[in-house]
């Protein structure tokens, strides 16, 4: 523990004395340091795709421009980290917006089988490029939950996005949906590399990330599931993982079911 001491010395009382105070500051202190780590994780972040997009853009002004073989791969170079660059912004400035409390949701009854619909959708070519299957299973319920339909989007996108990515080409990605009786829970669960037990309970922490060259290379920021886990939260459920290296992770979202929706037992 970090105690700091100061002492406040009272020559006017009738005895004079000395009063010292103790405070505890071992709280401060560590989130003082998670501060700094934070900042400086972000600067690091930031740094590598700039100095990336700084040395093409000079390789092309010192001659690279006129050689046709290589110039447009340069620019496409360019183009990619600008790309992630801008993920990370957006990503840091949704997450920041969460956390202050700005982000203003309306919760509200959401259907949960046009949620996952949609997001399969919009995940479909992406998983055929990869040569994962992405399944709803026909036994999804059309539940209704309470969140801000966007913020629930996010959240799949997200875990979706995820599963795509740490799952090698042949395996599976399903959507799945259970329910009792006050709570839905959506699953994403994929047949994918997995992640060793002893990590599992710091991958919802900013910038974690298990293999961060793989993360990286798959346009992965590591704020992902730290916006995942906000925004649950918001919603009034949680999020929570499971998973088997080599085989497979799940990821349960649990949220409130919409009040007519909840099992009242009579
Ligand atoms: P990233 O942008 O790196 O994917 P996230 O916050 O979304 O960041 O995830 C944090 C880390 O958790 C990832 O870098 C990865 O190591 C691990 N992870 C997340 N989802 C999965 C998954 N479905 N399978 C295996 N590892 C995962």
């Amino acid at each position: 523990r970090t105690i700091s001491l100061t002492a406040i010395a009272l020559p006017e009382e009738p005895i004079p004395g000395v009063v010292i105070v103790l405070h505890d500051v071992t709280e401060l202190r560590r989130l003082e340091r998670t501060r700094q780590d934070f900042v400086s994780n972000v600067s690091h972040e930031l740094k590598t795709p700039l100095t990336s997009i700084q040395a093409y853009a000079d390789t092309l002004l010192e001659g690279a421009i006129d050689d046709a073989g290589h110039n447009r791969q340069f620019v496409e170079r360019i183009v990619e980290q600008t790309e992630r660059l801008r993920t990370l912004i957006l990503d840091l400035l949704s997450l920041a917006k969460i956390e202050s409390q700005q982000e203003v949701f309306e919760i509200q009854p959401v259907r949960i089988a046009a949620v996952v619909a949609n997001c399969i959708d919009a995940h479909r070519a992406i998983a055929e490029s990869k040569d994962v299957a992405l399944i709803c299973p026909d036994t999804v319920e059309d539940s209704v939950l309470m969140a801000d339909p966007d913020g629930l989007r996010t959240i799949l996108d997200n875990l979706v996005n995820n599963a795509l990515n740490y799952t090698p080409a042949g395996g599976s990605v399903f959507l799945e949906f259970a329910r009792d009786e006050n709570w839905g829970e959506i699953r994403v669960r994929d047949t994918g590399v997995g992640i060793p037990r002893d990590q599992l309970p710091r991958i919802f922490e900013r910038f974690y990330r298990v293999d961060k060259a793989r993360s990286r290379a798959v346009g992965g920021t590591g704020l992902g599931l730290a916006i995942v886990k906000h925004l649950t939260q918001e919603f009034g459920g949680n999020v929570d993982v499971t998973s088997e290296l080599g085989v497979g992770t799940t990821f349960r979202v649990r949220l409130p079911l919409a009040a007519e929706h909840v099992t009242t037992g009579d």
